[in-house]
């Protein structure tokens, strides 16, 4: 099975009732390793446009306010098979119909305030990582291993190390 990653957002909800290390501990034990999170404060456009394929449900407007309300953790998780694997341990949008045991069955408030997102497709993952944390994708790491060439400014050598490239 093929080594996947997919992008995961810990929500408002669950940063304000302190559940980062929980969720990042469901998260681990289920095999899927954290490659890179940061806990930002998104704005309402960047809400907007994460949640464009909702603009026309009635709860859309709810669910934009909730996304900027508070922190939130965005995070790259790696595995086999990670984009169905995380589905999986998230459970159900509604936590009163998720799994036992599940993220969204043991921590979410209710079916808008559910803790975690998650990619439901690899076109999708990988445009999300890209908007929120592009400097784990490949193209950011072909342009470190440019940088690293004879005269590139420090600076840009700096940024790389930083990142881990
Ligand atoms: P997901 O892929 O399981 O997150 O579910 P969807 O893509 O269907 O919905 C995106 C998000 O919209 C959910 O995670 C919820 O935060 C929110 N949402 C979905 N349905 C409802 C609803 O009926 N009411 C409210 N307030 N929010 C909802």
């Amino acid at each position: 099975m093929a080594i996947e990653r997919t992008f995961s957002i810990i929500k408002p909800d669950a940063t304000a009732r302190n559940l980062t290390g929980a969720i990042n501990a469901l998260i681990e034990q289920s095999g899927l390793r954290i490659i890179a999170q940061r806990r930002v404060r998104i704005t309402r456009a960047q809400a907007e446009t994460f949640y464009a394929v909702h603009r026309a449900r009635p709860f859309f407007g709810e669910l934009v306010d909730f996304m900027i309300s508070g922190p939130v953790v965005v995070q790259v998780l790696e595995g086999e098979n990670a984009i169905a694997k995380y589905r999986d341990i998230m459970g159900a949008t509604d936590p009163a119909k998720a799994a036992a045991g599940t993220i969204r069955k043991v921590h979410a408030n209710s079916i808008g305030e559910n803790s975690v997102h998650g990619s439901d497709a690899a076109d999708t993952a990988a445009n999300e990582i890209a908007s929120f944390l592009p400097e784990t994708t490949s193209s950011a790491k072909a342009s470190c291993g440019g940088v690293r060439g004879f005269g590139a400014s420090q600076p840009a050598l700096r940024a790389c190390r930083l990142i881990g490239y």
